[in-house]
């Protein structure tokens, strides 16, 4: 294939994003990074939008393979933040000018549909983020109450378009049933969020070709591609992360496809390369996600290995001056779905 004829195409193949995602030569990467960079320009323009995010509780009902969440995980010490914190941590985020809160943890039902609605309701009463809710698969009548309660997000990722993948490293659910909810959320009016993880044991080019092709079969408004890195107490932990290239890679390439979808520089990135934030936004990300889970409890978030720690508000300034650098901005507003502009 022509990387030039490839690139120049509207819509991609799954055989033409395989191509793009097996590039070698670094001058065809190169292009490939700067290519991604444009589209982004074009169809997302030069903003980025920031997301802080609040990990509330690692406690979880699952047990997916990579994660160092799952329950089965003895040696993890496990929290949970009062609805006070919460909210204090969500005041502390909009008070440093972000516009979405990402409340995130564990599928844990002790935060029952009325304790959710009710932090969700006090957040939007006192501070008028947009919300988004990443708290694992629940109900229908969960979700039909937080929307209304005025949550504006709901981030799901399917994780691997590869059934039979999928069932390796969730035992005891499927992917038919983790992408239903996805177009749940979304038919009840959450902008929905998925991705993947890249680099699972099992998983080939194809697959992330597929991750890439569902995403845009789902519509979703955001799309989070983040390396494998392993977790020290988790069944996976001597597989080595995620390759940085592929990572990369599939970024840009997602960018390319998917065009007009916030696609963020995820912390897995950051503690995969340390300048994550900084690369990811040349190869086609356009979202940051500053982790503002205060001490003690950040620490015990530990989804993965050696998981990137910052103060917050200096983070910020990191960003900024890298924002400053590459001639981008924090976006204004809230950041929602680009998908209404195009539907203008
Ligand atoms: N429990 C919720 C869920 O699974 O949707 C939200 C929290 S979960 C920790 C957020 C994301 O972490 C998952 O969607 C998964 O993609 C990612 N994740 C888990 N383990 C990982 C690992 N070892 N490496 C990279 N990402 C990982
Ligand atoms: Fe739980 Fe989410 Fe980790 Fe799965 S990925 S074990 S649902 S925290």
């Amino acid at each position: 294939m022509n990387l030039d004829r490839v690139l120049n195409k509207e819509e991609l193949t799954k055989d033409e994003i395989v191509f793009l995602l097996s590039l070698v030569k670094k001058e065809e990467i190169e292009k490939l990074y700067l290519y991604a960079d444009e589209i982004r320009k074009k169809y997302c323009g030069d903003d980025v939008h920031l997301r802080g995010i609040i990990e509330f509780s690692n406690y979880c009902d699952q047990d997916c393979l990579y994660c160092g969440l799952r329950r089965s995980n003895q040696k993890l010490e496990r929290y949970r933040m009062t609805k006070d914190e919460i909210i204090s941590t969500a005041q502390r985020i909009t008070r440093a000018g972000i516009k979405t809160v990402v409340l995130q943890s564990g599928e844990d039902h002790f935060y029952s549909k009325s304790l959710v609605t009710d932090i969700i309701r006090s957040i939007k009463e006192k501070f008028d983020p947009a919300i988004t809710l990443s708290i694992g698969e629940r109900g229908r009548d969960e979700y039909d109450e937080w929307k209304n309660a005025g949550a504006d997000r709901y981030l799901l990722k399917h994780e691997t378009a590869n059934e039979q993948l999928y069932s390796t490293f969730h035992q005891h659910e499927k992917l038919k049933s983790r992408l239903a909810h996805i177009s749940y959320l979304k038919r009840i009016g959450f902008q929905t969020g998925s991705g993947n993880i890249l680099g699972l044991p099992g998983q080939t080019t194809e697959d992330i070709a597929e991750d890439i092709l569902l995403c845009k079969e789902m519509d979703c408004d955001m799309c989070s591609f983040s390396p494998f890195i392993p977790s020290s107490d988790s069944p996976l932990k001597d597989v080595p992360a995620a390759n940085t290239d592929l990572t990369l890679k599939t970024i840009a390439v997602a960018r390319i496809v998917l065009k007009d979808v916030h696609i963020p520089a995820t912390t897995a990135l950051s503690t995969l390369i340390g300048n994550g934030a900084e690369v990811g936004l040349k190869v086609g990300a356009n979202v940051i996600m500053p982790n503002f889970t205060p001490m003690p409890y950040r620490d015990n978030y530990k989804i993965y290995r050696d998981k990137k720690t910052y103060d917050p508000i200096v983070y910020l300034k990191e960003i900024h001056s890298i924002l400053i650098k590459s001639g981008r901005k924090v976006g204004k507003g809230k950041g929602h779905s680009l998908k209404s502009i195009r539907d203008q």
